[in-house]
Formats: C-alpha cells, structure tokens, sequence
C-alpha cells in the first residue's frame, strides 16, 4: 500500500492557518489531524487532546529523552513538539497526515521527511497581518512591533517551503490547499500499483 501524504502547513502569527486548517479538516474528515504537545497554558475553550496535548515541562522533557517527537521547538517561551507514533502509525496505513506547526519545526521535518507536502500561507499584506493582529486585541504596540518582525523573518523561510497560498480570503486558500493534495495524490511515482494492475 502507498504510504499517505504527509502535508506540513505553517505561517506567521496572525496568517489566518488555525482557520484554514480547520476548514480543510471539515471538508476532508479522512485527513489524520497531528495534535501537538505543548506546555503552554489552554486559552479559555481549548480542550486537552483536542486543540493540543498540554503537559507539563518535565513531561516535555522526558517525551524528549524517549525520542516520542518527529521535532520541537520553543516558540514565544513554551514548547510545542509533533508526537511521532500517531503519525507514523497513520501514514503506514496509507493515510494522509496535517500537521499545523512553526517554521523552525518545519525545517526540522523537512531534513527527516523529504517527500513531504510543505505548504506555506501568507498574509495578503503586512498591513493586513497588522490589522488582524491589532484585532486580537492582546498586544501593545510593542509586542505588535515585536511580532510583525518576526512574522517578516519567518515569511523569508517560507522561500524554503514547496507552495505557497496567500490567505486572502479563508475560501479561496482552503480551494487551493485542496488542489495541491490532489495534484499530488494524482503523482505517477505515488500511483504504481494502478498501472501494475491494469497491464501487469
Ligand atoms: P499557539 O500557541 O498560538 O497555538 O501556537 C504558536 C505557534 O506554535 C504556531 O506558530 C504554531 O504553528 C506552532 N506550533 C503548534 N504546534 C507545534 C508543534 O508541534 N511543533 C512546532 N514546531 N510548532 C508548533
């Protein structure tokens, strides 16, 4: 059986990708969401083992030391790290796989899992990120300052990533997401057993 696809999806803060991803798994129940570990605290409606895996720093740790993550990172001061065994067990069974994850994390995949989906969502404009972070409310015009330069460092690593899909409406992004698994699921190198069967 072909191994399924295992499609990467980040983008900086404020990208709109939590909303995306929902909607892609809305529309495609047959894809296996990724829930990451991590120890930062739930926000109010987030729910263990839904959104994430919240544990503590020295369940992490020890996480860590069994070899339980494909990667890690520290992101804005707490961890977040991809549970191995689900997905592995997952795209054995010829299932495809989202995960949702940072940008440092994703080039850590990318080393391990060449044949991959990564798939990287912009912003229509910095002003726009602006805008949708100033709308959270939850920034001073520091930190707003702060995280806008970082979102500007992580779109430059999205150069590394195989597509790109600016988030200018939530629909259309979701459309083209949807386009790109299936061009790749249509790939002759993933398609063999349908030619061996036809002519042998
Ligand atoms: P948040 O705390 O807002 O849910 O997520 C913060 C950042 O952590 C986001 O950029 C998100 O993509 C990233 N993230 C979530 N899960 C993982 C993970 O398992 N590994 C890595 N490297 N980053 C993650």
């Amino acid at each position: 059986m072909e191994r399924g696809l295992l499609i990467l999806v980040s983008g900086a803060s404020g990208t709109g990708k939590g909303t995306v991803c929902k909607k892609i798994l809305s529309d495609m129940p047959e894809i296996f969401y990724s829930i990451s570990a991590t120890t930062r605290q739930p926000r109010p409606g987030e729910v263990d083992g839904v959104e994430y895996f919240f544990i503590t720093k020295e369940e992490f740790k020890t996480w860590i030391a069994e070899d339980k993550f494909l990667e890690y990172a520290e992101v804005y001061g707490n961890f977040y790290g991809t549970p191995l065994h689900k997905i592995e067990e997952r795209l054995s069974r010829g299932e495809n796989v989202l995960l949702e994850i940072d940008t440092q994390g994703a080039l850590n995949v990318m080393k391990k899992v060449p044949d991959g989906i990564y798939i990287f969502l912009l912003p229509p404009s910095l002003e726009e990120l602006k805008n949708r972070i100033k709308n959270r409310g939850t920034e001073t015009p520091e930190t707003l300052e702060r995280r806008l330069n970082a979102a500007k460092a992580e779109i430059e690593i999205g150069k590394k990533y195989q597509y790109v899909v600016v988030n200018d409406t939530v629909d259309e992004a979701v459309k083209k997401i949807k386009a790109i698994i299936s061009a790749e699921l249509c790939k002759t190198s993933r398609n063999e057993k349908i030619f061996e069967d036809l002519i042998g």
